[in-house]
């Protein structure tokens, strides 16, 4: 072949791969940049239609709400007799809020309301029931400046007068004038004008209605945890694995105490590990109970913190001989009125025991509460075992009274 017909063929060859590589980089440009633009065209779409889908149901359920006359709600009316009734739809007074409850849940102490039938200081049948919920405004009352419908707020069961000697030396728990709230098991719920001021808090977006409903018991174990002066370090017995215990034990695990859960069922045993106790006792005695947590100290000194979460005076007595000299006790469970324990006195005064026994919650606390729900740290998922409809309600509260692997059901109306 002549040179010039190679040359030719050469040149040309370069020619078309410079323009193949030309056209290939120009290509994949337009890709990538068309990438990009639909990822963005995307994200744009996916953020609208969310915020739609959310201002859609907020307007949804206030439609629904101004729609009605009547809503599904539990009445109590006595031992274990709890009826889902035809109730009117609550109207906000000058102060108050309107709430679409998202979630209710069941609590150890509604489930102490439903066997007894009663609770002294928190409901008097026949009354609207359930206290722990989270869900959304519908109706803003008159002067309410801090929410307005579509809030998705939580609503403290109570709020403290601030006037009283106990409100002015930050003892709020103590208030003489405590305001309970119930009616969580239900459509809507009315929250008094107290509650909306000084103990509703929004929910932030990324934190689901059902795990904000937990800070009314994670605050009174927040609380009384903080009430027992911990340490980090510090090795705290947890006696009890109800709801409760297990969140103390929680709550103590993530602030880096070495927890020893006392607990009595196999479901127990295996929420208590799940939730950060370094040790599980799970003995059938008192005794053994005792003995069994202390061989976990050094030279059977005993624990530096022990909290009672179960209720019962035999627990309140085994929680004194758990722990360590100079240590603290803290007394977290409420027993039936007019109970009595035997405790022994040489050893609490020779031992310089600490004893202490926290109720309830602050305002302060409550938002520590909801902080930690929402820092991501606290497991809140592992606390609602279960979800149900109103009409429910009476199966799942026999279904907490006999079987011991539920903590919380959430109750959805
Ligand atoms: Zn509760
Ligand atoms: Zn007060």
């Amino acid at each position: 072949m002549p040179r010039s017909v190679k040359d030719a063929i050469k040149r040309s060859r370069s020619t078309v791969e410079t323009v193949v590589e030309h056209g290939r980089a120009t290509v994949e440009t337009a890709l990538e940049h068309g990438r990009a633009t639909v990822e963005e065209a995307l994200h744009h779409g996916r953020a609208t239609v969310e915020s739609a889908l959310f201002h859609g149901r907020a307007t949804v359920e206030t439609a629904l709400y101004h729609g009605r006359a009547t809503m599904q709600a539990a009445v109590l009316h006595g031992r274990e007799d709890i009826r889902i009734e035809s109730v009117p739809v609550p109207k906000a007074e000058a102060g108050e809020l309107i709430v679409r409850v998202g979630a209710a849940l069941t609590c150890g102490t509604d489930l102490k309301v439903f066997r007894r039938g009663y609770h002294a200081r928190m409901i008097v049948p026949p009354a609207l029931f359930g206290h722990e919920l989270a869900g959304t405004v519908v109706e803003a009352g008159a002067g309410v400046t801090d929410f307005a419908p579509g809030n998705r707020v939580v609503a403290l069961n109570s709020a403290p007068c601030g006037r009283c000697y106990f409100c002015e030396r930050n003892q709020e728990n103590l208030c003489d004038d405590l305001l309970f709230n119930n009616g969580a098991y239900a459509e809507f719920i009315r929250i008094p004008a107290r509650i909306v001021a000084k103990n509703t808090l929004i929910v932030p977006d990324h934190v689901p209605l059902e795990h904000a409903a937990l800070t009314e018991p994670l605050a009174c174990a927040v609380h009384g945890f903080e009430d027992s002066h911990p340490h980090p370090g510090d090795t705290v017995a947890v006696i009890g694995g109800g709801p409760l215990g297990l969140m103390m034990v929680h709550v103590a695990a993530l602030a880096g105490c070495e927890v020893i859960a006392v607990v009595k069922h196999d479901g127990q045993v295996i929420a208590a590990r799940a939730l950060g106790a370094t040790h599980v006792v799970q003995a059938t005695t008192i005794r053994k109970a005792i003995r069994d947590t202390r061989a976990l100290t050094p030279n059977d000194r005993g624990v530096d913190i022990a909290i009672e979460a179960v209720g019962l005076p035999d627990a309140w007595e085994e929680a004194v001989e758990m722990v360590r000299k100079g240590g603290t006790v803290n007394f977290f469970g409420g027993c039936a009125v007019g109970t009595r324990v035997n405790l022994d006195t040489n050893r609490i005064h020779y031992s310089d025991i600490t004893l202490r026994a926290t109720f309830h919650h602050t305002p302060a606390i409550c938002r520590e509460a909801l902080n930690l729900i929402a820092g991501g740290r606290f497991q809140a998922s592992a606390f609602i075992t279960g979800h149900a409809h109103l009409y429910e309600l009476n199966r799942v509260f026999e279904k907490l009274m006999s079987r011991n692997s539920e903590i919380k059901t959430a109750i959805v109306p």
